[in-house]
C-alpha cells in the first residue's frame, strides 16, 4: 500500500536537488535512521541531469593517492570518503556496471616534477601501500603513448618522466547512475516514506512561526518540512541568499569542457602534477566509460555567466548569486594579479574559441601524449559541467573546496564543486548527524560504519 505523509505534504526532512549529493543524503537517512518521511524535490525530469551526470564530470573517484594538490592530512580524509563510494557500489554489486577499475597514475614530466613525484611517493606510500613507482621502462608497457613522441613508438620523449600509480583499485564511477542507485536503494531500504517529485523547481523556502519550513515550487505546489537540506549545486547559494543566508559568499560558476579522441589512446587515468595555486587545473587524460572507451582529455576551466550548463536560462540567477560588489572586484583583481592564474584564465578562454581551440589545447595535452595531433581530437560537445566555486567576501578570496551553510535552525545549504561526487556519502554523513541531533532521531552508526567504511 502506498505510504502517505501523516500530514498532507509534510515531511520530516525535505531535500532540494536530485544530484549525487541529494540522493546520497536521501539514501543514508532512509537506510540508517528512523526518520519517518523524506521528500526529494528535483527541478528536472530525472535525477542527475546536471553536474553529477556521467558525461558532465571526469568520472574519477578522487582518493587522494594521485591528486598531487592534496596534502597527506587531506588525503587521509578523502581516502575515507572515497572508500564510501566504493563500498556502496560493492554492497549492491555495481562493480563493472557503474564502477570500474582502471590503472591510474600521477605523472611527473621534467626534472622538477620527477623529483616531486619521488618525494611524494615516499611521503604517501604508507597511507596508500598499493602505490608503485613507475619509471620510463615500466611506462613503455603500461601506457606507451605517454612515453613516445612518434606513432611508431621508436622515439622516447626527451624529458625525464616518472609516475606513481596502481592498477589494483576502483577508479571510475558513472556518478549519474550511482545517484539513481542511491535513490532506488533508499526507496527499497526501509519503512520510511521516500517520495521523489520531478519537475519540482523550488522557488522559495520560508521559515514558519512553528519553526517548520514551507517550500514552494514555481508551479505553486507547497510542501512543509521539519528540516530542509538544499543540495542544488550553484542554486544552493541562490536559495540561501533569498532567505538572507550566506550573504558573505558569491558563486563563480567555472565550466569545464573536454576533448575526445576518436580511438583508444590511454589504458587508464593519467593525472599530471597540479599547480598549488590552481588545484585540479592540470589536464588529465583517461578512457571515458560512457563513450565506448574513447580517451577524454580535460577538463578546461572557463567562467560562465550562468549556473547550469546546456540548459536554457539561469543568467539572471548567476548575477544574483555572484553577489557583486567591491569585495568581489577585489577578489578578481587579486586573482588576475598573479601571472600564472591570469595566463591560465586567458588560455582556458581560448580553449573554447572555435578554429583556434583545438590547436591550443593539443599543445597542452601533448604533455600527456607527446604524439597527439590536432586531427586526433574533437571538442566533446555536450560533455562537461559547471563547478560552483565559492567566493568568500569576508576573507576576500576564492574558496577552492566545498562550502556548507548551516544556520542551526533546521536548514543546510551545500555547494559542492570538484571533487563533490567522490565526497557525496561523506558530506551526507556530516549532514545526517546534524539532522539526527536536531530532530532527535535514532541513527544506526555501527551498521553505517560497517557498510560504508573500512
Ligand atoms: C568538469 C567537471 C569535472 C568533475 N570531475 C569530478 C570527478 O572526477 N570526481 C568528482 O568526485 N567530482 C567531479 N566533479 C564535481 C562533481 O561533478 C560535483 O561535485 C557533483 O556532481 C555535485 O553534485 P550535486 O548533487 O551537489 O550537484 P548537481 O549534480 O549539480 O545537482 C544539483 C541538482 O539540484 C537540482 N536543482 C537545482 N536547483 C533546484 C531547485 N531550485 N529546485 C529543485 N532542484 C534544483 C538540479 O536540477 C540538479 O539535479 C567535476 C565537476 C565538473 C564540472
Amino acid at each position: 500500500m502506498k505510504k502517505t505523509p501523516v500530514k498532507k505534504n509534510h515531511y520530516d526532512v525535505l531535500i532540494v536537488g536530485g544530484g549525487i549529493s541529494g540522493t546520497a543524503l536521501f539514501y543514508e537517512l532512509a537506510k540508517y535512521t528512523n526518520v519517518k518521511s523524506l521528500c526529494l524535490l528535483e527541478k528536472y525530469e530525472a535525477l542527475s541531469t546536471l553536474n553529477s551526470k556521467g558525461t558532465s564530470n571526469s568520472q574519477t573517484i578522487h582518493v587522494g593517492d594521485i591528486e598531487t594538490n592534496y596534502t597527506l592530512e587531506k588525503a587521509k580524509v578523502t581516502k575515507r570518503t572515497a572508500k564510501m563510494v566504493e563500498k556502496f557500489c560493492l554492497q549492491y554489486a555495481l562493480e563493472d556496471k557503474i564502477m570500474f577499475s582502471h590503472q591510474k597514475m600521477a605523472l611527473g614530466v621534467g626534472k622538477k616534477e620527477v623529483a616531486f613525484i619521488e618525494n611524494r611517493f615516499n611521503e604517501f606510500k604508507d597511507l596508500f601501500p598499493y602505490l608503485e613507482l613507475w619509471d620510463v621502462d615500466k611506462l613503455k608497457t603500461l601506457e606507451p603513448k605517454i612515453v613516445y613522441t612518434d606513432l611508431e613508438q621508436t622515439k622516447v620523449r626527451p624529458e625525464p618522466i616518472l609516475a606513481m600509480g596502481t592498477d589494483t583499485q576502483y577508479t571510475t564511477v558513472d556518478f549519474g547512475a550511482m545517484s539513481e542507485a542511491l535513490a532506488k536503494q533508499a526507496q527499497e531500504a526501509s519503512d520510511t516514506l521516500t517520495d521523489i517529485f520531478y519537475h519540482s523547481h523550488v522557488e522559495q523556502i520560508e521559515e514558519q512561526e512553528d519553526k517548520t519550513f514551507k517550500v514552494t515550487t514555481t508551479k505553486g505546489e507547497t510542501y512543509t518540512a521539519n528540516f530542509v537540506v538544499v543540495n542544488a549545486g550553484a542554486h544552493s547559494l541562490f536559495l540561501a541568499h533569498k532567505m538572507g543566508y550566506g550573504k558573505h559568499m558569491g558563486c563563480l560558476p567555472m565550466a569545464g569542457s573536454f576533448y575526445m579522441t576518436d580511438g583508444h589512446f590511454l589504458n587508464g587515468k593519467v593525472y599530471m602534477v597540479q599547480n598549488n595555486k590552481l588545484p585540479f587545473a592540470a589536464l588529465h587524460g583517461d578512457p571515458d566509460i560512457l563513450a565506448e572507451g574513447k580517451t577524454r582529455f580535460g577538463p578546461t576551466a572557463l567562467m560562465l555567466p550562468k549556473l547550469e550548463r546546456y540548459k536554457p536560462g539561469t543568467y539572471l540567477d548567476f548575477f544574483k548569486t555572484l553577489n557583486f560588489d567591491s569585495k568581489i572586484i577585489k577578489i578578481f583583481w587579486d586573482l588576475l594579479k598573479d601571472r600564472d592564474i591570469r595566463n591560465y584564465i586567458f588560455k582556458n578562454f581560448l580553449f573554447e574559441v572555435p578554429l583556434i581551440n583545438k590547436k591550443l589545447f593539443v599543445q597542452d595535452a601533448k604533455k600527456i601524449v607527446p604524439s597527439l595531433s590536432v586531427d586526433d581530437i574533437e571538442y566533446a560537445d555536450g560533455f562537461g559541467g559547471v563547478r560552483p566555486q565559492v567566493l568568500d567576501k569576508e576573507k576576500e578570496k576564492l574558496m577552492l573546496g566545498e562550502a556548507s551553510i548551516n544556520p542551526g535552525n533546521g536548514l543546510i545549504f551545500n555547494m559542492t564543486p570538484s571533487p563533490g561526487a567522490t565526497s557525496c556519502l561523506g558530506n551526507a554523513e556530516r549532514d545526517l548527524k546534524i539532522i539526527v541531533d536536531f530532530l532527535g532521531l535514532n541513527y544506526d552508526e555501527t551498521q553505517f560504519l560497517n557498510d560504508l567504511t573500512e
